[in-house]
């Protein structure tokens, strides 16, 4: 039996014939049916080269367009492995904001599978830092949370010294203006220096977080960044 991790119910998992024969390793999935049907994969859809938004118009859409003013140089082609609806937002403010850890379990395969992926043999895996004061209160930074379920190995190489008032309590106009909150920790600064980066992040909202962190690692030596969210 299978219990699904978000609503507790339990589900005989799916054998197949390939799984009997010992072809694959029977998938131990994290959700149930009914709650896998709510998420809605962005696999496979067309979305916007820059931040992986659903959209079907020209290739960035209006909110890219305008980072595209503000960072010329840079090649930002974020993806995100679901769509911001319903059920992500509930899952954020459960694991995120009330601090249920176990739930960053749910997105463990996915997570890993694209990160395997994505990222080259040389590149290196760095999570969003958060304030002390999130950490303070949630305790536990969730991005690294993810990572750690995905089983993926990462460099703590940022670190957030902005005042750490959450990104989600301001409106828009706040969020875009906000100003650098990302240093890169000077033990660290030799692990970036033409290196590859992915940096990973749980949502993508404006952007405006990913901006300042790929922002400061460009400043600070890093060759190429790449970008990945469980949420856009
Ligand atoms: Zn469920
Ligand atoms: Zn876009």
């Amino acid at each position: 039996m299978n219990r699904c991790l978000w609503c507790g119910r339990e589900e005989v998992p799916r054998i197949r014939l390939i799984d009997i024969i010992g072809l694959t390793k029977v998938k131990a999935e994290t959700l149930c049916r009914q709650c896998r049907e709510q998420l809605n994969s962005l696999e496979n859809q067309t979305t916007c080269r820059g931040c992986g938004r659903k959209w079907d118009g020209e290739d960035l859409c209006k909110d890219c367009l305008r980072w595209k003013k503000l960072y010329p140089n840079y090649d930002f082609q974020n993806e995100a492995l679901y769509e911001y609806n319903e059920l992500m937002k509930e899952w954020m403010e459960a694991y995120k904001f009330k601090g249920d850890y176990r739930l960053g379990k749910i997105f463990a395969e996915p997570l890993k599978s694209r990160i395997e992926e994505k990222k080259g043999k040389y590149w290196i895996v760095v999570p969003i830092p958060i304030s002390e004061k999130s950490t303070f209160a949630r305790g536990f930074n969730q991005v690294e949370g993810l990572l750690n379920f995905a089983d993926i190995p990462y460099k703590e190489v940022l670190i957030h010294v902005g005042k750490g008032e959450k990104q989600s309590s301001k409106n828009r106009k706040q969020r875009m203006t906000s100003s650098q909150p990302f240093e890169i920790k000077p033990d660290k600064l030799i692990e970036i220096n033409h290196q590859n980066v992915l940096l990973i992040d749980d949502v993508y909202t404006t952007g405006r977080t990913l901006f300042h962190a790929a922002d400061c690692l460009f400043l600070n030596g890093a060759n190429e960044i790449k970008t990945l969210t469980i949420a856009r």
